[in-house]
Formats: C-alpha cells, structure tokens, sequence
C-alpha cells in the first residue's frame, strides 16, 4: 500500500515522545524524572472544571456553531481588547480544537504548493511539520544563544523571496523562552512593512513571563500590521487545560472564514463542553494563573542557577514560557563523549546526551535536534521544585563522569 507523500514527509512529535517513554519507564517502576512534558503539572483550576460539570447538566452536549459558541467568541474579543488593545469583529475570531489546531487549520487555508513559511529556529516542534502537511516549504532562520535566540531584521529580510505566504514568531518562545520586545518587533516590522504576507503570531505563552517582562504584539504597531496578522492563542498554558483541546484566532475575515470551512469539514465544532470550560477560563479572575506563574517564576531560578553550576552547560535565563534550552556544548569534547559518541552512533550529538541522561541520570529531556539546534536540549520546569532539585543532582553527577 502506498500511504500519501504528505505523511511520508513528517514524523511523529517528538516531544510526545519522550513523554512516553518517560511515562513507560516510571510505569515499569524505574524512577524517572521528567523534564520532557510541554505542558503545566498544575490541575486544571476548580472554577473551570466546575463549568464543564455545569454545561454537561445543562445539556451543552450537542453540537454548536462550527468556529465556537457565540458566549465564548464573545470572552475572546473582550481578551483581546483587554490585554491586547486589539479590537476584533466576531466575524474576525474563531475557536479551535487546540493552538495547534489553529496553525494546522491556517495551514491548510494559506498554502500552495511550494509556498514558503518563514519559521525562526529554535522553533516549536510542530511549525514545520504542518507547513509540510500543508505541501508548503519551511524556510529557517537560524538563531543562537549570542542573539538570545531572537532573529533580527537582517537575517529575517535574506530568507523572504516572492514564495513567502507566512512568517512565524512564537514569543514568548517554546523551546528557548526568548521573547521579543516592543523595540525589536518594530525593527522586524520595517523588514514586513511592504511584503505581502501573512504574519502568524503564536502567543499560546503570553501570560508566563517573567522579572516584569511587558509582552508586546507586531499587530499593536498599526492597523496595517493588524490587517495582516493573525494572532494566535489558546486555553492550554494558561489556565492549565491541554487536554480540553481549545485554541483561537483572530485576524482577516476572509481568512478566519475559510478556516472555519476547512474545521466545518473537518472536526465541525471544538467539544462543546470545553468551550463552556474555556469560557470560565476567560472571564475568570485570573488568580489561579498569578499563582502559577509564581511557581514557575521561582523554579526558573533554581534550574538556571542549577544548570550554569554543571560543568560544560550553559543556560539563559528565559523571558517567558516554562521550558529552558541550555547550551550542552562544552560536553561534546569531554573525556567521557567517546563512549557515548560510539555508543549512540548514528544519532545526533543531542539525541545522544539525551539517551546518556536517561540511562545514567534516569532524567528526560528533549533533544534539541527536535527544534532544529543540535547543541541544546530542552528542558520544561513545570514539574515540582523538588524534582527540579533532584534531577539537576542527577545531571551533575552524570555529566561529572565525563569530565
Ligand atoms: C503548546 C503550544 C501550542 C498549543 O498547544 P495546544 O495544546 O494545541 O493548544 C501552540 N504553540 C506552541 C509554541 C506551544 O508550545
């Protein structure tokens, strides 16, 4: 049987991945600590789980309008507004089974064959497989750790060419944190000014920042650059709800509209319930995220601290998001690297470290060969202070014996 080109083009998410593994191996009783998860290890807050339980008792059990209750496109426009200063129609928003979902469905709407989707590296897993999907072709822009991983207009400028339909920013950044500030989204905005593209901005981080960052949007420079953004955001980090698959979008009507076609027939609508779930989330009073970001703003402290005393690493403090991507570099030419290099042949030097860290230290981590650099590995501290404590011990001692 001969499966489609598109799929042979992509490869399963490796960042699931490991947190199967993680899990296959704890559920065989080897005490792993994980650091692979994408997502926050709070529960769901009760307020939230709370009105699902009341809209599955009030019978919100059907189907509802394609691209989301009127309740719930109604919070998203409020949001905007509010933490945005963005003012979009209803017409201009539309809701989705997930973030991911979100960019899968824009995808599938921009994308001719061969067009070309600018994507900044480091970069989310998922960006370049759904341009693939979508028979498009990621372009990447290469940064690292002395630009804080934020690309800059020269480097933007030399990789759009007549076949640009899309750039991405993804700020605050998973895998890196980096976050591009107000100043350096306008210098990006004189490179885009005149183009005729799409700019995709993923905010799905926008609420976990940290040391008083101010987020900023490239739709806030004007209402040109507003016509051509789509913004992009969703329920997953912020409220602690990957499971309940809720994302949104806003921007061009024509566009939103089409995307709406494409879940019609599709998926139809998100599952009601967790709409109903989601539009809690919204119109809440936002404690329960203060709260979380509170812990996730102390344990980022100790896991750079923690990683910058390990010999051979080197970690940046990240803006924003919950995951850090430390340089493992300096290990590459220790005494020790023969034998792991050996061992893991074929692989990549960070899936290697990555395989070494898992049978010596029994810590998962993702390669960052996975987000398209090769001398990091990304770790996420939404897990408990004490695994933080722990796993960083577990690092130290097994990078030691390589030393
Ligand atoms: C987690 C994540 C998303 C969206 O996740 P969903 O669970 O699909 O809502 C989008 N973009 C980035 C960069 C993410 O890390």
């Amino acid at each position: 049987m001969v499966l489609s080109e598109r799929i042979l083009k992509v490869k399963p998410s490796p960042t699931l991945a490991v947190t199967n593994l993680a899990n296959s191996m704890k559920a065989k009783g080897i005490d792993i600590i994980g650091f692979g998860s994408g997502e926050p290890d709070f529960d769901t807050p009760q307020f939230i789980k709370d009105a699902a339980i009341q809209a599955i008792n009030n019978g919100k059990t059907k189907y509802t309008p394609v691209g989301g209750i009127p309740e719930l496109k109604e919070a998203i426009i409020k949001k905007f507004k509010k933490d945005n200063d963005l003012e979009y129609k209803t017409t201009e928003v539309t809701v989705n089974c997930g973030g991911k979902h979100s960019f899968y469905n824009l995808m599938q709407v921009l994308l001719n064959d061969s067009d070309e989707v600018v994507i900044p590296s480091p970069y989310w897993v998922s960006y370049p497989s759904m341009v693939l999907l979508a028979g498009g072709k990621p372009v990447i822009v290469n940064t690292d750790e002395k630009s804080g991983f934020k690309m800059n207009p020269q480097q933007l400028e030399e990789k759009i060419t007549e076949k640009t339909k899309a750039v991405v920013i993804n700020s605050p950044s998973n895998p890196t944190g980096a976050a591009y500030t107000e100043d350096e989204l306008k210098e990006l905005a004189q490179v885009l000014e005149k183009r005729d593209l799409i700019i995709i901005t993923d905010d799905i981080y926008e609420s976990i920042t940290y040391d008083n960052f101010k987020f900023s949007n490239i739709a806030n420079i004007s209402d040109k650059f507003k016509n051509k953004t789509i913004v992009l955001n969703g329920v997953s980090k912020t409220y602690s709800m990957t499971g309940w698959r809720i994302g949104y979008m806003a921007g061009d009507e024509k566009i939103i509209k089409k995307t709406e076609t494409l879940q019609s027939q599709s998926t139809s609508n998100p599952a009601s319930i967790s709409q109903w779930a989601a539009l809690a989330a919204l119109t809440g009073d936002g404690t329960a995220v203060k709260e979380m970001v509170s812990a996730f703003a102390r344990r980022r402290k100790l896991i750079v601290e923690g990683l910058n005393n390990i010999p051979g690493i080197k970690c940046l403090n990240p803006a924003g998001s919950f995951y850090v991507f430390p340089s493992m570099e300096g290990l590459f030419n220790s005494k020790g690297w023969d034998h792991i290099n050996k061992k893991y042949e074929g692989e990549h030097n960070s899936s290697k470290l990555s395989s070494y860290l898992i049978e010596e230290a029994k810590i998962a981590v993702v390669p960052g060969i996975a987000f398209g650099n090769d001398n990091h590995i990304r770790m996420s501290f939404a897990t408990s202070d004490e695994n933080i404590t722990e796993g960083l011990k577990r690092i130290k001692e097994a990078v030691e014996k390589l030393f």
